[in-house]
């Protein structure tokens, strides 16, 4: 039996282009800063990649920083100096409960620094708590200039709510949170790493001043990624890696430019797909859903009621271990992941479920399945056999409801 791939939302497969992309561009030896000819090509691809990044989410190329992925794109994100000098000590950072760990740790703002934005039951941010915080506390901004509101930052807020969790698929109300933020005068940072290639144009879409973006969620190559600035009125006055200059003094370090090529190229292939696929992907997740609650009604699908990424499914059913079933399904040639692995590859209780007021009991028990452009019917057919057989041995045992 061909291995079934459903974990998309960890890593998607390289796009063939895109390996044929980078395959050539290794053959362009160089340094991009040098400012011989061989230099000038290598700088000409990164230039080119940048252009096809910044079209496929609604950017201009100078406001696009590559990275080595979305965790450094997230870590050159959250930093006081994107205000200036004289209000970084009073500067505050929130960050959702929800975040990717690469966020929750805050980076370069003190631990006092740091509140974190609870979420409802459903999953979704507490849009209401934050109006509170940022609109209503004694300390709100008394005058706001509406017209434009980004230009004119009248407190040193950073808001960084991700566009949607990379563990449930919900979808956050991103363009609702970009309002209350730039009412208080603040910024708001976005991790778009799980809807780069779902939803078109991220930049204006979500309304945020920076976002962050990786390449091999969309076919592209791991290690690069890119934060991207909404316009020239958002300022990294300290870069986090500091060095030659590269990335216009924003991101130092001589640039992986085959990666960065191929990410370039991944953006191209799917922004010309994206539309057409996402339709189909959504209607296999559904059939994986009917498939999964006719085997086991007491299956809890996460955020079946909230706006959700069409390519992912999270369920539990009480008491089935997800470490069992992630073992079990390796076994037969199926590879996915628990709703609550952690880097080190070990399961943990998922702080976003934690988040979400799941008992541990359940949380314990979740997978996340993820589908992408190579998902078919036959994978979802396969996954639900044999999800139905170890099912249905482990209730035999007493081993899941
Ligand atoms: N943010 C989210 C929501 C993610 O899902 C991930 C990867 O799993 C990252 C950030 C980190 O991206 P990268 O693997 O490119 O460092």
């Amino acid at each position: 039996m061909e291995r079934i791939y459903l974990d998309y939302n960890a890593s998607a497969p390289l796009l063939e282009p895109v390996k044929a992309a980078m395959i050539e561009a290794f053959d362009v030896f160089g340094n991009g800063s040098s400012v011989h000819s061989q230099g000038r090509k290598v700088h000409g691809r990164i230039e080119t990649a940048r252009e096809q990044v910044a079209k496929m989410v609604g950017a201009r190329g100078q406001d696009v920083i590559f990275t080595s992925g979305g965790t450094e794109a997230n870590n050159l994100a959250l930093t006081p100096s994107l205000f200036p000098k004289d209000l970084q000590s009073q500067a505050r950072l929130y960050v959702s409960a929800i975040e990717h760990p690469s966020i929750l740790n805050g980076m370069r703002f003190e631990k006092d620094q740091i509140t974190v934005i609870p979420v409802t039951r459903e999953g979704v941010v507490d849009v209401e708590w934050l109006r509170n915080e940022l609109l209503n506390s004694e300390d709100a901004p008394e005058e706001l200039n509406k017209n434009e509101p980004h230009k004119k930052h009248i407190k040193p807020i950073l808001v960084s709510v991700m566009a949607a969790n990379n563990e449930t698929g919900i979808i956050q109300p991103i363009t609702e949170i970009s309002e209350i933020v730039h009412e208080a005068g603040g910024l708001l940072h976005s991790d778009c790493v799980q809807v780069l290639g779902k939803m078109p144009l991220l930049l204006p879409m979500t309304n945020a001043d920076l976002i962050s973006v990786s390449a091999h969620k969309i076919g592209g190559p791991q290690g690069v990624g890119a934060l991207i600035l909404r316009d020239a009125s958002v300022v990294l006055r300290e870069p986090h890696v500091a060095g030659g200059g590269q990335e216009l003094k924003r991101r130092g370090g001589t640039e992986n430019m085959a990666g960065i090529v191929g990410f370039g190229v991944a953006c191209e292939v799917v922004n010309d797909t994206q539309a057409a696929e996402q339709g189909r992907i959504k209607d296999l997740r559904d059939q994986l859903e009917v498939g999964l609650l006719d085997i086991s009604p007491d299956a809890v699908v996460f955020g079946k009621d909230v706006q959700r990424l069409g390519n992912v499914c999270c369920f539990a059913v009480p008491g089935f271990s997800a470490e069992t079933q992630v073992i079990q399904l390796d076994l037969m040639n199926i590879s996915l992941s628990s709703g609550s692995a952690c880097s080190s590859g070990k399961v943990d209780h998922s702080h976003v479920l934690k988040a979400m007021a799941v008992k541990e009991t359940i949380s314990h028990a979740a997978l996340r399945v993820s589908l992408g452009p190579q998902s078919s019917l036959d994978d979802v057919n396969g996954f639900l056999k044999a999800w139905e057989s170890i099912y249905t041995r482990a209730k035999k045992r007493g081993h899941a409801a």
